[in-house]
């Protein structure tokens, strides 16, 4: 029986589409769905007011989408995920709780995905099999990319879009990649952008309803998608372990530091942005970011799933006067 499996990040979904389920990752639910209810739904329960949004959005998102077990990351993403998973628990919803190993380590990472085959009863090559089906959308996807920052006919916005929702495919590849080619298509038929100040954005997806938007209206346009990016598995290794090891998010910020530096390069960046979660850990990473991240660069701050408020409007209206 196809079973519906929510997960809180990243994680290897060939597994998954390899045993026949399908995936859901729950911050796009959340995002999708009446944030601002899920918010609420979740303080009811007990979930405090000074807690990131994206975690009560997730409990509330896992518990309306008639999950049948939810993948918690609960190393290598958010120091909350071991909690959240319990709490999920207590709703009578399944739980499996998966690690990137923070070493960094070859064996390590192939020992927790085999678990993870072994608890969907699938075979590394039945894995591999998804994974050579999956590639074939995420080349797409690097095309699309190319397109954002080479040709200029792929819109900051559009980019975020196609590259975060690449970690579930939206529950059925098929039909993702018939959307995405027909969107490349009208995109490579398209006249290129108008030349703006080209942004990179580092940092969490935000939680802001118009960033990109607001963005664009105000001069700029965001090239480089930093962590959707690598949602989106941009290297396509031959070997699923290598893929995962590759994927800078879970390991270290010095990790994200080296793909950033490239991409800045590779993208002629004129300026970047740096954006946080309220009540998030990774805010702490984000300083390090800050301080060795050669460019112009703003930080914002996000905490509901709303339009971004005049002052956060007033303070990307001066950057970019500034940086122009
Ligand atoms: S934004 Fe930070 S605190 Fe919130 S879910 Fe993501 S990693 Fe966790």
């Amino acid at each position: 029986m196809t079973k519906r499996i929510g997960f809180t990040t990243s994680l290897p979904v060939e597994v998954l589409y390899a045993a026949g389920q399908i995936p859901i990752d729950l911050n796009n639910i959340f995002l999708t769905q009446d944030s601002s209810q899920h918010i609420h739904d979740a303080e009811l329960k007990g979930f405090p007011r000074s807690l990131c949004s994206w975690i009560k959005g997730n409990f509330s998102a896992a518990l309306s989408s008639q999950l049948d077990e939810v993948i918690g990351v609960v190393q290598g993403d958010c120091s909350n995920s071991s909690s959240l998973l319990e709490m999920i628990a207590e709703e009578q919803i399944a739980i499996w709780r998966f690690s990137f190993p923070p070493e960094r380590d070859y064996a390590a990472l192939d020992k927790e995905i085999a678990k993870l085959e072994e608890h969907f009863g699938v075979s590394r090559k039945q894995t591999m099999e998804a994974k050579a089906w999956l590639d074939a959308i995420r080349l797409k996807l690097t095309k699309l990319d190319k397109l954002t920052y080479a040709d200029r006919k792929v819109c900051g916005r559009d980019n975020h879009l196609w590259l975060v929702n690449s970690s579930d495919f939206r529950g059925d590849p098929g039909r993702f990649e018939k959307e995405l080619d027909d969107f490349l298509y009208q995109a490579e038929q398209s006249a290129p952008l108008p030349t703006r100040i080209r942004l990179g954005y580092v940092g969490v997806p935000p939680i802001f309803r118009n960033l990109y938007d607001s963005i664009s209206e105000l001069g700029g346009d965001v090239i480089f998608n930093e962590v959707q990016r690598q949602f989106a598995m941009p290297y396509l290794c031959r070997d699923i372990v290598e893929q995962y090891l590759k994927y800078t998010y879970p390991y270290s910020v010095l990790c994200r530091l080296k793909d950033i530096r490239e991409q800045i390069e590779v993208r002629s960046l004129d300026a970047m942005i740096g954006y946080t979660q309220a009540f998030c850990h990774l805010q702490i990473d984000n300083l390090l970011l800050k301080k060795h991240i050669d460019l112009p660069y703003l930080n914002l701050e996000g905490e509901l799933p709303e339009k971004l408020d005049s002052r956060t409007i007033l303070r990307l209206e001066s950057f970019f006067e500034v940086h122009s």
